[in-house]
């Protein structure tokens, strides 16, 4: 099944304890991209970058099958930027710039033949250009997933709720989860966003795992505890290409099956972690993720008769 990716491709500037970066390369689709080529090759991006993005980067993408038909270059503009700043707890980090240049403006157009995609990741961008999106597909996707961030919650909060009654999965982090409901329970924060619309819900909680919820269910998957943690950029998003990425291989999109594409989303967050920016996400081979998805399995898994 094919994927049709929307969301930032970006320059960022990363610190963490273990060090710095100047200008990578990076963004929620970039990272999701990169995430769900593990499970196919049929992938469709739609973006905007200006004319400072290097075309080594847009080739990093096409070598991992992306389609970058709908990535729209900016003459004479500026791509998005973002810096932020994580402290000795990884989980938690600060934005010290987010300049959106491009993103100002940008009218995405879904090319003719990305308007039937069955499986649409609407990654963390603006509200109103992730609706955009959803109007101009001809068919309903057979699964729509959000991923957005408390920037676009403080500033179009109204945009996103609109966004979100048409959504079957929603993937936010437990702060953002305790915004939008305005309730610190994570399972009441849950209940409510869950009248919102979206069918399903992913709280991500970092080094402490993440939940799935739907009405009647709700699944836990630790993270991995992993002896490197370099740089958690991309990780909601690298879940979030791997998790939808598993869905659209398999081609369900049972409760049971996304507790799988859970496991799966958090597995390759747990490689992109490891080092700075994209890197490690470039490196790792399938058989890598076959293993350490066995090693998830292994440390959940526990006799319970007494
Ligand atoms: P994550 O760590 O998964 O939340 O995602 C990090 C990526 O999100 C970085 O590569 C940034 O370029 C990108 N990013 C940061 N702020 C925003 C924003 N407001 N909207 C969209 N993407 C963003």
């Amino acid at each position: 099944m094919n994927i049709l990716v929307v969301g930032t491709v970006a320059f960022d500037a990363i610190e963490t304890p273990f060090g710095k970066t100047d200008k990578i390369v990076g963004g929620a689709a970039t990272y999701i991209c990169l995430s769900s080529s593990f499970f196919t090759n049929k992938i469709n991006l739609i973006s905007v970058v200006g004319e400072d993005f290097p075309d080594s980067a847009i080739q990093m993408l096409k070598n991992k099958s992306v389609n970058t038909k709908g990535l729209q270059i900016k003459k004479g503009e500026k791509t998005f930027f973002w810096s932020g700043k994580y402290h000795d707890n990884m989980n938690t980090r600060d934005t010290l710039d987010t300049q959106l240049n491009v993103l100002e403006n940008f009218n995405p157009i879904v090319p003719k033949e990305f308007k039937e995609s069955e499986f649409l990741m609407l990654g963390n961008l603006m509200p109103s250009v992730q609706k955009k999106v959803l109007s101009q597909m001809t068919k309903k996707p057979k699964l729509i997933v959000l991923d957005t961030m408390n920037f676009w919650m403080d500033l179009f909060m109204d945009d996103l709720k609109e966004a979100l009654k048409q959504v079957d999965v929603l993937t936010i982090n437990d702060e953002e989860a305790r915004q939008l409901s305005g309730e610190y329970s994570l399972v009441k924060a849950a209940k409510k966003i869950l009248k919102m619309g979206p069918k399903n819900l992913v709280i991500k909680k970092g080094e402490h795992g993440a939940l799935l919820f739907n009405n009647k269910e709700v699944f836990f998957a630790p993270a991995l505890p992993l002896e490197e943690v370099f740089d958690p950029t991309g990780a909601g998003d690298s879940f979030a290409g791997g998790f939808i990425g598993y869905l659209a291989k398999t081609n369900d999109i049972s409760f049971n099956n996304m507790k799988k594409a859970v496991i799966y989303g958090s597995t390759i967050a747990s490689f992109c972690v490891e080092k700075f920016g994209t890197k490690k996400l470039n490196e790792t081979t399938q058989k890598e993720v076959e293993t350490r998805v066995n090693e998830f399995v292994q440390l959940v898994k526990f006799d319970t008769t007494l």
